[in-house]
């Protein structure tokens, strides 16, 4: 580790040295990646890059102070609920990201138990497999428990197994709309009727979707039923910062009614320092997300977010179909959207060494496990790179396969890993993972 610098330098040289730190990092621009960074187009890029340095140091804990804020937070809501057809009467809040919009709908569930079951009650929620581990966070730092269910053979949630799981203690059921792992829908409008048939609460986690299934359905394809259409819906995550092409630090969750929403809320009134007040998790944070989102909904508007998941959708189909074309590997599910997973058959090339060998051309793919698996999320800029990406692709399968099954780098150690029965070692690694991250 470098020590604190003794001196300072000037603005030419720290610039120079940031980019030479930067160097090696994943070049997002050009839409080589495959998750982490929604790839749109340059001239999106060019006005966020505009509008986030006018409000760089806005803060958006306090909307009073900028009410250019309250005026983007309030349109951004607006326009959320309208997208997710929210019924009036409906209320969001804006977050930093998914996780904070998922940790505010489970805290609102763990209010709406206590006020029924009492201050100390062992609350549980109902979380299909699949299901982002968000949830899991949730229930960690809120003291509640999540019972996890298994999910069916087309990766969707298992709605028999959800109703087994749910007791005297359970205040929510989860779906999502799509899930991360396969990019499918889950049975939403069966997980809400149970709910609502149990009189509990039910979270469409739309971290992914909820700025493209909307349009995917606008354009005619077949879009499960998923948002607040849906009776038995009292929640729905949908992240800005994903397919909404904005930078990272902006998501909505909407509740049905402003009673839930209230639950949210957190008000402490003896602090010294003035009467506190805070809408979700963050305290102070940036105003620039924000307004470089509402920037980027206003210059797009439908028609330029239709266009865009058009062109996602289609650069879908030429990846899935040159997978599937492909012998010796295969979909894991039919993704209902832009986002899928592939996978080996018995005979076909080790996974990891095929996600190896993308990587060595500059080209990123998530892992996964159970089954062992590469993840891809289409973006609008892919269309762009996605001749070179399928030429890149044929040699690295052929490359995979001619390696046979790995021994020793990052593809054995995922294989071993992913199938390693005891998952606490697994999770004591990922711990040291981050307590000792690798030197870059
Ligand atoms: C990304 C994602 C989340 C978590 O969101 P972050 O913005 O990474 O905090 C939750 N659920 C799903 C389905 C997601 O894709």
């Amino acid at each position: 580790m470098a020590p604190f610098p003794e001196t300072g330098s000037s603005a030419r040289d720290v610039i120079a040295e940031v980019e030479d730190i930067a160097s090696r990092d994943a070049d997002w621009r050009h839409a080589r990646l495959f998750g982490l960074v929604y790839k749109c187009d340059d001239d999106v890029d060019a006005l966020t890059e505009a509008v986030y340095r006018r409000f760089i140091q806005h803060n958006a804990l306090s909307v009073t102070a900028f009410p250019s804020l309250r005026r983007f937070e309030g349109d951004l809501l607006a326009w959320t609920a309208e997208l997710l057809h929210a019924p009036a009467g409906a209320a969001g809040a804006m977050t930093t990201g998914g996780t904070e919009s998922i940790l505010m709908a489970v805290k609102v569930a763990r209010e709406w138990g206590r006020a029924r079951h009492g201050e100390h009650a062992d609350l549980e929620i109902v979380v299909p497999a699949t299901a982002h581990p968000a949830f899991h966070k949730a229930v960690h730092l809120l003291g509640m428990r999540a019972v996890v269910t298994p999910v069916r053979d087309d990766w969707r949630a298992d709605v028999d197994a959800m109703r087994d799981a749910i007791t005297e203690r359970t205040v929510l059921l989860v779906g999502s709309a799509p899930g991360f792992p396969q990019g499918v829908v889950d049975p939403i409008e069966e997980i809400a009727a149970l709910a609502s048939e149990r009189g509990i609460l039910c979270h469409v986690d739309a971290c992914l979707g909820g700025f493209m299934l909307p349009f995917v359905e606008r354009l005619g394809n077949p879009v499960p039923p998923f948002d607040f259409r849906v009776e038995g819906v009292t929640s729905i995550s949908a992240d800005i910062h994903k397919y909404g092409y904005a930078p990272k630090g902006v998501s909505t969750v909407t509740y049905r009614d402003r009673a839930l929403r209230r639950l949210q809320f957190f008000a402490y009134a003896d602090w010294p320092g003035g009467l506190y007040g805070s809408p979700a998790g963050a305290g102070a944070k940036s105003g620039a997300p924000l307004a470089a989102a509402w920037a980027i909904m206003r210059y797009l508007g439908e028609e330029g977010y239709l266009e865009r998941a058009a062109r996602a959708m289609e650069t879908t189909r030429r990846f899935t179909e040159a997978i599937e074309a492909t012998p010796g590997l295969r979909l894991v599910a039919q993704p209902d959207m832009t986002v899928f997973s592939f996978t080996s058959t018995a005979d076909g090339p080790d996974i990891f060494l095929v996600g190896d060998a993308l990587e060595k051309r500059g080209w990123y793919l998530d892992r996964q496990q159970k089954p062992s698996a590469l993840h891809a999320m289409i973006s609008p800029g892919h269309a762009q790179v996605a001749d070179t990406f399928l030429a890149d692709f044929a040699e690295a399968v052929d490359e995979a396969r001619a390696q046979g099954k790995p021994r020793t780098g990052v593809a054995a150690m995922y294989g071993a890993l992913a199938n390693l029965p005891d998952r606490g070692v697994v999770e004591n690694f990922i711990l040291d993972f981050l307590d000792n991250p690798p030197s870059p």
